[in-house]
């Protein structure tokens, strides 16, 4: 019997054995493979069909495509790349009809983001199609930009998963650029029309961050507005505003005899690099914007009296963002059910990548053959090797530092009201004994440490995780969840599958648990009254008397041990009370 399969003795495909071990069992494979009457084949590797290139000629007549963030996200990373001289829309929030496209036009055994955000673009372009353009013109007008990823979990698949659903659905050739693909347009030959420079990642980098304001912001005030309405009124308002900003906002670049003669002498570059990375770290552009939406915001008058129980929502990274149909409307949903929500900001997923690249290092480092292979006597090549360890670590300690306090300064621009993002050595530390931190793959370890991290710290009543139907990593967090659920005791968690159906289920299930939490916020409140020994009148009075406690933007001091706005509120009154009484 001929059998074909790879084999590691081919040597195109395969390095040569390197040592003494490595021959002996290529030997012993090349024997067992005759007995076996196996033969050996190239193996034909897969390579990605050609893409059509999006060039700098075609930047002026061509618009940039992206999604799958929050409306406020989209926006300010529309006036961010605008800014940078790009068309760009955001295509709208994927709905229900997006993920039946999705699984009309994709593979089959797709975890559910990916039939809604891939979905979700087809829809578009046949959207664009029935106002009057061709497919034709449609796929010379529009590139799709994306991020991208290897894996290991179906993120991977994703710009496959768009090519295919694209050729199925009649746009065949229709451009995704993936942000690590683009690298690769060769510069010498033609300007790539996407350009990833400081300019780029600043922008990109500033807008994901007010995004992550603005969102915050938004649910912690909607809660406790006077006036229905109000909250959603002066955030489209803030967001167009501080989407000018971006807009308006220009990049350090030297000019006229400074530009020349640094250039005559090759220091340009570097000179405007350090002038930008100078800029974002003392300029006052977004600071200024970000003062002003502070300001608009504290035009709204709330009400910290309603007790409502605080939810974190966790989970996948697209399904605990998006705010549709992919979580079932959950945020509303919550609102609607007298829930204060806390949103999960993009900035922990990005620290959660710098943890990463410094694990990862780290554990290459401790399991390196060149290390245990080295002779004792060869110092300088140690030396080498912990030095070149060494720069890796701290630099990507330095930017950890840097992102953190750049976050932190736009938070206090913005008011100071939002929470600190969470420490990712402390969710290391939370999450290990439960879930092996090296495990790699959407959110990883980040779901199973969060829930404890916000159950445990006093920072939510309840925690929330959407978990997409056929998501490979939160089917492994659900198994560890079980163990710390049973750890904790005191926590409210619950899981909730999110598929394009099933909407119905999902809400009652919540209802159910946000039951209990309504009991421990309701008990917290009065808890917190019979401590302060005042009654509810008094303070609605002393409040009435100074409206800056009305506010939005007014920041209430926590209390140890107390999670819940209102209850929070009553001991902070409760203080302002006794020292007015102890100055009268
Ligand atoms: S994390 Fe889960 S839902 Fe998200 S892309 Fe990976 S497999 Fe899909």
């Amino acid at each position: 019997m001929k059998n074909i399969s790879p084999s590691i003795n081919n040597s195109e495909t395969n390095p040569k054995p390197s040592n003494f071990i490595d021959l002996q069992v290529e030997k012993e494979k090349i024997r067992l493979e005759k007995e076996a009457g196996v033969y050996s084949q190239k193996i034909q590797h897969f390579s990605a069909p050609a893409e059509k290139l999006f060039t700098a000629d075609q930047r002026e007549n061509t618009t940039l495509l992206f999604g799958g963030l929050t409306w406020g996200h989209e926006h300010l990373v529309e006036g961010a790349f605008r800014g940078l001289g790009y068309k760009i829309t955001a295509i709208p929030t994927p709905d229900v009809e997006s993920f039946q496209t999705g699984k009309e036009y994709g593979n089959n055994g797709q975890c559910n983001p990916t039939y809604f955000t891939v979905g979700n673009l087809v829809k578009y372009l046949q959207d664009l199609e029935k106002k009057g353009m061709s497919k034709k013109e449609i796929v010379e007008k529009y590139v799709f930009v994306t991020p991208g990823a290897c894996g290991p979990c179906r993120f991977g698949m994703y710009e496959a998963e768009y090519r295919l659903a694209l050729r199925n659905s009649g746009f065949d050739g229709f451009r995704v650029i993936l942000f690590q693909q683009t690298g690769g347009l060769n510069q010498s030959e033609m300007e790539a029309g996407l350009v990833m420079n400081m300019d780029f990642s600043l922008a990109v980098l500033n807008a994901f961050n007010m995004g992550d304001m603005f969102n915050g912001v938004g649910y912690q005030i909607r809660p406790y507005e006077v006036n229905k309405g109000e909250t959603d009124k002066i955030l489209q308002k803030n967001l167009d505003l501080m989407h000018d900003v971006m807009k308006e906002k220009k990049g350090y670049e030297t000019t006229g005899v400074v530009e020349k003669f640094l250039s005559s002498i090759g220091v340009n570059n570097t000179v405007n690099h350090i002038g930008k990375f100078l800029d974002q770290l003392y300029g006052k552009h977004y600071i200024d914007g970000l003062n002003t939406v502070r300001d608009n915001f504290n035009e709204i008058e709330v009400d910290r009296f309603r007790v409502k129980p605080v939810v974190k929502v966790t989970g996948e990274f697209w399904a605990q963002l998006t705010e549709g149909d992919g979580n079932y409307n959950m945020f509303r949903f919550l609102e609607e059910e007298n829930a204060e929500v806390l949103v999960e900001p993009i900035g922990t997923w990005i620290q959660y990548i710098m943890w990463q690249y410094k694990s990862s290092i780290r554990d290459r480092k401790a399991a390196s053959n060149e290390e245990f292979s080295l002779p004792f006597w060869r110092l300088d090549k140690k030396l080498q090797s912990s030095i070149e360890y060494w720069t890796k670590v701290s630099k990507m300690t330095v930017a950890e530092k840097i992102f953190t306090s750049e976050y932190t300064k736009l938070q206090n621009a913005i008011g100071g009201t939002l929470h600190h993002l969470a420490d990712q050595y402390e969710l290391q530390r939370l999450g290990h004994p439960y879930y092996n931190t090296a495990s790699g793959g959407g959110e990883g370890h980040l779901e199973v440490a969060k829930n404890i991290y916000y159950s445990s710290k006093n920072l939510a009543h309840m925690v929330l995780s959407l978990k997409p139907f056929g998501c490979m990593p939160s089917t492994q967090s659900d198994g560890a969840q079980a163990a710390v659920v049973e750890q904790y005791k005191d926590m409210i968690f619950l899981p909730v599958e999110t598929s394009g159906e099933g909407e119905i289920n999902a809400h009652s299930r919540v209802q159910m648990a946000l039951g209990s939490a309504r009991i421990k916020a309701k008990e917290e409140f009065s808890s917190a009254l019979i401590k302060t020994g005042k009654n509810l009148d008094s303070m609605r009075s002393f409040v009435d008397a100074c409206p800056e406690l009305k506010t939005p933007m007014y920041k209430v001091p926590t209390t140890k041990g107390v999670i819940g706005t209102a209850a929070n509120f009553v001991f902070h009154v409760s203080d302002l009370m006794d020292k007015k009484m102890a100055n009268a």
